[in-house]
């Protein structure tokens, strides 16, 4: 059995990832007690996820797992992108973020407001080395907040191939057969097989 050790301290990842790696064979491990926090100073998601991966992978002296995820938004240049937990500042709530996006949109046409997650998922091994896999999912921004699901920027994102609900307007289970998140953790899953 191999053992994994989760970068993420945010309960709701770690159980979706256990979800798809413990029918692989692996146990997943908790974050590092004492660990602090790792500044993602990176500029692409899969710079962020390898440095946490690697940092967690050093101290924990185990191959240890990570990921990160953005909203790039096509009429905002693919902001917030890499920048997308502090959009509206460095502290900055689900929902003042999503109020940010929603202003920058105000205006711009259902046609035009197309974006997508991408979620990348990175491990890497004591010695440094480290691969990754990556998620999409394309969709477009909604005018206005709509569900109660899921968290983040789920409430605004409407998915390109279903009936016009956002993410937040489905089940965890609906959300993860098509997510950035969920093909990324089935990508990783191919991979980790290989
Ligand atoms: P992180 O990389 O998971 O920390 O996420 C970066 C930002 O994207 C945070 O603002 C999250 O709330 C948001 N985010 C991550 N995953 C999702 C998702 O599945 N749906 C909506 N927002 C998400």
């Amino acid at each position: 059995m191999r053992r994994l050790v989760l970068a993420t301290a945010n309960a709701h990842k770690a159980a979706e990832m256990r979800a798809v790696l413990s029918e692989l064979g692996y146990t997943l491990e908790p974050r590092p007690a004492g660990l602090g926090e790792i500044d993602e100073v990176e500029e692409t998601l899969e710079g962020n996820a390898v440095l946490k991966a690697r940092a967690v992978a050093s101290v924990a002296q185990a191959a240890a797992v990570a990921d990160d995820t953005g909203l790039f938004v096509d009429a905002l240049d693919g902001r917030p992108g890499v920048y997308s937990a502090r959009y509206a500042g460095p502290d900055a709530s689900d929902a003042q973020n999503v109020a940010r996006v929603l202003a920058e949109l105000d205006g711009v046409p259902p046609e035009s407001r197309g974006a997508h997650f991408r979620t990348v998922i990175a491990v890497a091994e004591p010695d440094g080395s480290a691969r990754w896999v990556e998620g999409v999912l394309d969709g477009r921004i909604a005018d206005v907040p709509r569900g109660e699901n899921g968290f983040g920027y789920d409430v605004v994102f409407i998915p390109s191939d279903l009936g016009g609900e956002t993410l937040a307007e489905l089940s965890a289970e609906a959300k993860n057969a098509i997510s950035h998140r969920g093909r990324a953790l089935r990508a990783l899953a191919e991979m980790l097989r290989a």
